[in-house]
């Protein structure tokens, strides 16, 4: 049997600049497609118009040109691709795995029995038909009594009841958006992605998007999380709590390096601060999954 080329991707939101997290993100699936000879693609996820910030794309792209992260192939943008997300998501519907949904925030937050990082868990209220003299806000799937199990390249065996911990989740919101779980899944298997390498803030998304594709009839990639970045206290290092865009222009080198040790990778002393191309051709013969961490790992400056 041939084995088929490695395809990863780095699918950042436009929501503002690239910031360490992203940087990571983009530096580990860099390593892991080109280390397997693979092709490295890029998907700018900017399906949420209020949350896109004008030109952070292009300065996102910027950041990565000036890094010598090089992309393969057309750039995928998410904005353009509603034809698809509707196509996948009639087909769901023709199989009647999605229902119309009335609820509002405020009546889930009422009806909710269960709650968890990812928020409050669907009460199925719409479940069996709205309620007389409703009108649907928004779509969702229906989701079984079943683990969702698969094996991460750093975190291990793990699995989810989709039903206890989210529940019947949203596929088209109440203002008409497709949601980032069914885009993320349609993209992923349009362009034939079967090496996911991304943060760990996603690894809890990662059961709900296994079950799209089985619900779809899409292949499941390989998924790979890097640990989360955190401050010397601890706490989370993201776009949302307004950690810094990185300086691209004045020290890409040292961002290299620092993301390289962050994700564990034992960079000679000569390849400290070397120009980015070259620490990412070195990187990409030695990366070693092995060494990266499951535990949120603080920034060290180099
Ligand atoms: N767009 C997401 C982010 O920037 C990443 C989505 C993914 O890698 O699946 O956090």
């Amino acid at each position: 049997m041939v084995t088929p080329q490695v395809v990863g991707r780095f699918a950042p939101s436009p929501t503002g600049p690239l910031h360490f997290g992203s940087l990571v993100a983009a530096v580990g699936s860099y390593c892991l497609a080109r280390q397997a000879g693979g092709k490295w693609l890029l998907r700018m996820e900017d399906l949420d118009p209020p949350r896109v910030v004008p030109g952070a794309a292009d300065e996102i792209l910027a950041a990565l040109e000036c890094l010598g992260l090089y992309w393969d192939d057309e750039i995928v943008w998410q904005s353009q691709r509603i034809d698809a997300y509707a196509a996948a998501m009639s087909s769901l519907q023709r199989r009647g795995l999605v229902f119309d949904c009335a609820c509002t925030r405020r009546e889930i937050h009422a009806q909710a029995r269960s709650s968890n990082e990812e928020g409050l868990v669907y009460p199925g209220t719409c479940r069996a038909g709205l309620p007389a003299g409703r009108k649907p806000r928004s779509l969702r799937i229906r989701v079984p009594e079943e683990q969702v199990c698969f094996t991460d390249g750093v975190f291990g065996h793990l699995d989810q009841l989709l039903s206890r911990v989210v529940g019947d989740f949203v596929l088209r919101r109440a203002d008409g958006l497709f949601a980032y779980q069914l885009a993320v899944v349609v993209d992923d298997a349009e362009s034939g992605i079967n090496q996911v390498v991304r943060g760990a803030d996603l690894l809890s998304s990662t059961p709900r998007q296994i079950f799209l594709h089985a619900s779809l009839g899409t292949a499941v990639p390989k998924y790979t999380h890097l640990p989360l970045v955190v401050d010397e206290m601890g706490n989370k290092f993201s776009k949302q709590q307004g950690a810094a865009g990185i300086d691209y222009a004045g020290n890409a080198a040292g961002l290299i390096s620092e993301a390289l040790v962050f994700l564990g990778q034992e960079l000679p002393v000569e390849m400290v601060g070397a120009p980015p191309h070259e620490q990412l051709c070195w990187a990409v013969s030695h990366f070693n999954l092995k060494k990266i961490s499951s535990r949120p790992q603080a920034l060290v400056v180099v």
